[in-house]
């Protein structure tokens, strides 16, 4: 069975949460992201079946009566969702895994999976997460103001994550998820799994002789 653990990272549209698990990514092995499904469409730059499953609602919709999502939600007049396939295609190759999700998916989960460990990213302000906004190039103007407004309902619920990232000195956010990441590996159940018999050995082995 595996042992991977399963992440939660949600933040506001343009807080950073892309841009920092990418970068978590590349620096530690055994972590993987899983890639949602979409109706909204595709940014440039964007690759299907790479950024997103970016596909029609019709097909969303039919998704959902057969129960293929492990979690969906509407967001931004958009449906996004975590497929069941895509968690389990992870989980099987033993990594941990991170779903970039927003508050209602994360809410699903837990549900689910109450050993999830999930991580709320901020912004240092709201002026830089404006300037974010702006900065990354690629929503217009009111999709940008839509963002803003809707950034407060989705800070709101920062309560209900373990852990809380100040995405500031972007270099400093990632170390901070890096030594989250570590020490989630250090669980005392985690250890205890991937080392079958090292426990057992050191508790029954004879005390050395004198
Ligand atoms: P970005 O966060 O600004 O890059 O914008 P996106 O369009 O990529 O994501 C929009 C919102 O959808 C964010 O709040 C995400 O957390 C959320 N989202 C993305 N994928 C999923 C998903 O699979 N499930 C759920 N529930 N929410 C998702
Ligand atoms: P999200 O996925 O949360 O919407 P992105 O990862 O797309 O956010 O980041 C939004 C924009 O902010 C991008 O242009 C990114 O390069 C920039 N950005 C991310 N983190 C920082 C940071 N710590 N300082 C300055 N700019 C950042
Ligand atoms: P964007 O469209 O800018 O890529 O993402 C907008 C929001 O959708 C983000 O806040 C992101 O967290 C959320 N989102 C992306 N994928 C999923 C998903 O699979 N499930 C849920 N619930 N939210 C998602």
């Amino acid at each position: 069975m595996s042992t991977g653990t399963l992440y939660i990272v949600s933040a506001p549209s343009g807080a950073g949460k892309t841009s920092l698990v990418r970068e978590l990514i590349q620096r530690t092995p055994g972590l993987g992201v899983s890639v949602s499904h979409t109706t909204r469409s595709m940014r440039p730059g964007e690759t299907d079946g790479l950024n997103y499953h970016f596909v029609a609602l019709s097909a969303f919709e039919r998704m959902v009566e057969v129960g293929e999502f492990f979690e969906h939600a509407w967001v931004f007049d958009r449906y996004y969702g975590t497929s069941r396939v895509e968690i389990e295609k992870r989980m099987a190759l033993g990594e941990d895994v991170i779903l970039e999700i927003d508050w209602q998916g994360a809410r699903q989960v837990r549900a689910q999976r109450p050993d999830a460990v999930s991580i709320f990213i901020l912004p240092p302000s709201r002026t830089a997460l404006h300037e974010r906004l702006a900065g990354r190039g690629q929503d217009d103007t009111e999709t940008i103001a839509r963002r803003m407004r809707d950034a407060v309902s989705e800070m709101s619920h920062f309560e209900e994550y373990d852990y809380l990232v100040v995405n500031d000195d972007f270099n400093a956010a990632v170390g901070q998820l890096e030594a989250l990441i570590g020490a989630e590996r250090l669980r005392t159940k985690r250890v205890q799994a991937e080392n079958p018999g090292l426990i057992e050995g050191l508790l029954s082995a004879q005390p050395p002789l004198r």
